[in-house]
């Protein structure tokens, strides 16, 4: 899997896949991520890539050319399954999204600025426009990274137990179980005694009453027409 995205801030991107399991999934041939400076696609001299907004208002726009030079050169090297622009617009980001893009193979991510892009970039190029909360950030390069963690943890082989990303929140439509480790007590704090007993169907059977109650408690709206 090749994610391309393309920014004006390209060493905002250095840290967030430099680490832990997004480093690993690279070092392991699983996921490519190339981050693209759009700068390195203008034609003029002050490598600008924004102008005022036709009609007036506030804010600047991104310009279709630097855009669209960067899109169609990635395009003249491969194929690409989705053309994905981050924006509070767009769909909200959920389990169900990262699951299906997972399934992709080369997708370019665009990170917007200022007011956001030109809309002819968005009717020509985009196939997708994903959204990671109703809320406004000042540009697409957190939610880029947040949607591209959220596919990469998926590909399968990328976390060492397989079956974890499955049995995370959401996945089956629940909230995860709580969860505890050493030490059993701390500070009179103990740990359920069922997940002590090392009777397997018990504890699965706890697990899954609690995922339900804390679904239940938290989360009604995940339940739909299951809701007791
Ligand atoms: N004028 C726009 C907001 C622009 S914010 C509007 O009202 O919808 C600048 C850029 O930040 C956007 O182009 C987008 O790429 C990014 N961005 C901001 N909030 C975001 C969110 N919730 N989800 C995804 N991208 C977001």
């Amino acid at each position: 899997m090749r994610f391309d995205i393309i920014t004006v801030l390209p060493s905002l991107l250095d840290s967030p896949f430099a680490h832990s399991i997004l480093q690993r999934a690279q070092k392991k041939g699983l996921s490519e991520i190339h981050v693209h400076n759009l700068r390195d696609y203008t034609s003029n001299k002050q490598r600008s890539v924004d102008d005022y907004p036709y009609g007036g208002g506030s804010g600047m726009v991104m310009q279709i050319e630097p855009f669209a030079t960067c899109i169609e050169k990635l395009q003249s090297e491969r194929t690409y399954d989705e053309i994905i622009y981050m924006t509070p617009d767009g769909e909200t980001l959920n389990q169900s999204i990262a699951n299906d893009l997972s399934t992709r193979g080369n997708m370019i991510i665009l990170c917007g600025h200022y007011k956001g892009i030109d809309q002819r970039i968005r009717d020509i190029f985009v196939t997708r426009e994903i959204s990671i909360g109703d809320y406004v950030l000042s540009g697409g390069e957190l939610p880029a990274a947040i949607l591209v963690d959220a596919i990469i943890r998926l590909i399968p082989g990328v976390l060492s137990d397989e079956t974890s990303a499955l049995s995370d929140s959401f996945q089956d439509g629940l909230l995860d179980a709580p969860i505890y480790t050493r030490p059993a007590e701390w500070r009179g704090h103990k740990v359920p005694d069922i997940l002590l007993s090392g009777n397997e169907a018990k504890i699965n059977a706890w697990r899954d009453d609690q995922q339900l109650q804390r679904t239940q408690e938290r989360r009604p709206d995940l339940l739909g027409d299951n809701e007791q």
